[in-house]
């Protein structure tokens, strides 16, 4: 057993106080491991840098002596000892889905980044005492008695994540017997009887798809911030979410916040339940190499939309806007015909989820999304609609999951192409596995439910003009992406220069407002790391884009199998 007390005395300055106690079983030496990174984040995260001060003493309270093995390991010397205490404090000041942060208004702990594991332990119970304001309440997963928590093994408590304050707004419901509780922390108004009929029916219409829920509980711990977020994290038991701004949650962003608590309810099977061989089970110490990021994105991002269509939570303009803004992303990275979504999903271990060098890789988010689209499509062709990509991830529950096993590339691809045959077979060659150009494929699989690819212009001028995007960063305006071979680039303009005049002006507000104005041919004076150039560039149509529309030509075989994908 392994206790805990946590505590903290000036939350402004975010240090959290940790002691950790426990026996050392007679050994004569024991290791301390801080993870290196954290389920539902395929990339390394180095926790320990957030550790500032850290020791070991015996029952008696005397120094025992410890050296680091590893950037995130600690090993104490424990020969004439037999109970030890850690003391170490944690700088917690990220806010995010998967972090830490403490201020005069809330304690919120993810403690895969700030909690130890014994090497040779894992399996042990860890007893959390919390030392926090009176007032304050406490949202957890586990198993929670006054200010006191417990988990058994550190597999559970890596994704246990914890919110202590005095303004927490709390509410319920059930479905199957099931009860998911909603939590929020910030400023907000939940609207709950809205939330429970929404939440009720999609949460209804996943479990029906898999015949289970995969755990007794569930918990959406939500932490709402003034300014906009959006993203969440997946765990066992419960999701956390961060959005804003916390007044238009409920009405402007309600979409994003079905759209995301959707995705990482899907999760509860496709990620934690149905799990990549690769990390049955988790090694927090290292990377957890795994080419199946496409099946943990890909799949949930297209269900959870799929979900939300499907139980009618979101109408088919609503559905569909959430397929157009894969295909826009899609379109705008011409990484796409540099690495496939297989191998971008092993590289997330090399160079993160951040944009990194220019078009250089696909993302298992949007891109793998369009090929499960495509697979799903092909599927229910093959099948003529008895069929779709909810047999194969309900095949992936029944005989992997539920019986405590791993899946690999090769099973989720065989069961594929099981169901769906040829068509298949060649999406995964030339598009998971491959950079080949989707459109024509994505164009032939749309035809099974009569929908078309129709063109549309780029809305973000500077796109559409030149072949370019640019950001605000610290108060300049750099140039993120460029198209190859569009007017940027043979003029000698690349990412990362930077814009400081358009037509002699100044660059002042948004660059497309500036650009509405413009016709034909505008200049820009471009800063480079040595040089300064203005450049004069031709008005052309670039970053074109396409959209998903309903065929006026459907036939009636098309529009009883659109009927079977969306209520399949
Ligand atoms: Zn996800």
């Amino acid at each position: 057993m392994i206790n805990y007390t946590i505590s903290y005395n000036h939350p402004h300055r975010h240090f959290v106080d940790f002691e950790f106690t426990s026996k050392t079983n007679g050994k004569s030496t024991m290791q301390f491991q801080l993870a290196a990174w954290r389920p539902g984040r395929y990339e390394l995260a180095d926790f320990s840098q957030n550790i500032q001060k850290w020791g070991a003493f015996d029952e008696n309270n005397n120094p025992l002596s410890f050296k680091k093995i590893t950037k995130d390991l600690w090993e104490v010397d424990t020969e004439h000892a037999t109970k030890i205490t850690v003391v170490y404090n944690f700088y917690a000041n990220q806010i995010d889905a998967g972090s830490c942060y403490l201020d005069e208004h809330q304690l919120y702990l993810n403690p895969v980044h700030c909690m130890f594991y014994i090497v040779g332990r894992m399996e042990e119970e860890y007893i959390l005492n919390l030392d926090i304001p009176e007032n304050y309440e406490i949202a957890s997963s586990m198993e929670k008695t006054g200010n006191t928590l417990k988990v058994k093994g550190y597999d559970l408590l890596a994704e246990s994540p914890i919110i202590c304050s005095d303004s927490l707004q709390h509410g319920s419901f059930e479905v199957d017997g099931i009860t998911f509780h909603l939590w929020f922390q910030g400023e907000c108004n939940p609207d709950w009887k809205k939330l429970n009929k929404d939440f009720t029916a999609f949460t209804k219409s996943q479990i029906d798809k898999f015949g289970g829920f995969p755990v007794e509980e569930y918990h959406y711990f939500f932490q709402v911030t003034p300014y906009r977020s959006y993203h969440g994290v997946e765990h066992t038991k419960n999701t956390v979410l961060l959005l804003g701004p916390g007044n238009e949650i409920m009405e402007k962003r309600y979409e994003d916040l079905l759209g995301v608590c959707s995705h990482e309810l899907y999760h509860t099977w496709n990620i934690k339940a149905i799990r990549p061989v690769e990390m049955y089970p988790y090694d927090y110490t290292k990377e957890n190499y795994f080419r199946t990021g496409f099946v943990a994105e890909g799949v949930t991002t297209y269900m959870g939309d799929m979900m939300l269509y499907n139980s009618g939570v979101f109408n088919w303009d609503e559905f569909i806007k959430t397929q157009n803004q894969n295909l826009e992303r899609h379109l705008t990275n011409y990484g796409r015909f540099n690495l496939s979504v297989a191998d971008s999903g092993f590289d997330n271990w090399l160079d993160g989820y951040k944009l990194g060098s220019p078009d250089r890789k696909t993302s298992i988010y949007p891109d793998a999304a369009l090929c499960m689209l495509m697979a799903d499509l092909e599927i229910i062709r093959n099948t003529d609609g008895e069929d779709s990509l909810h047999s194969v991830m309900k095949e992936l529950y029944d005989e992997f999951a539920l019986k405590g096993k791993g899946y690999s590339e090769d099973d989720f691809r065989n069961i594929c192409v099981k169901f769906g045959g040829l068509k298949v077979a060649e999406i995964f060659e030339n598009h998971i596995y491959g950079t080949q150009d989707y459109i024509p494929t994505l164009k032939t699989s749309l035809e099974v439910v009569g929908i078309e690819l129709k063109e549309k212009k780029n809305p973000n001028l500077s796109a559409q003009y030149f072949g370019f995007v640019a950001v605000k960063e610290n108060g300049k305006m750099v140039i993120k992406k460029v198209e190859p071979n569009s007017v940027t680039d043979k003029n000698g303009i690349a990412p990362e220069d930077e814009i400081i005049k358009l037509n002699g002006k100044k660059i002042e507000g948004k660059l497309s407002e500036m650009l509405k104005e413009c016709k034909e041919k505008v200049t820009f004076t471009i800063k480079k790391k040595f040089s300064e150039k203005a450049i004069p560039l031709a008005i052309g149509n670039y970053y074109r884009l396409l959209e998903f529309v309903i065929s006026e030509k459907a036939t009636e075989e098309q529009i009883v199998l659109k009927k079977v994908w969306s209520n399949n």
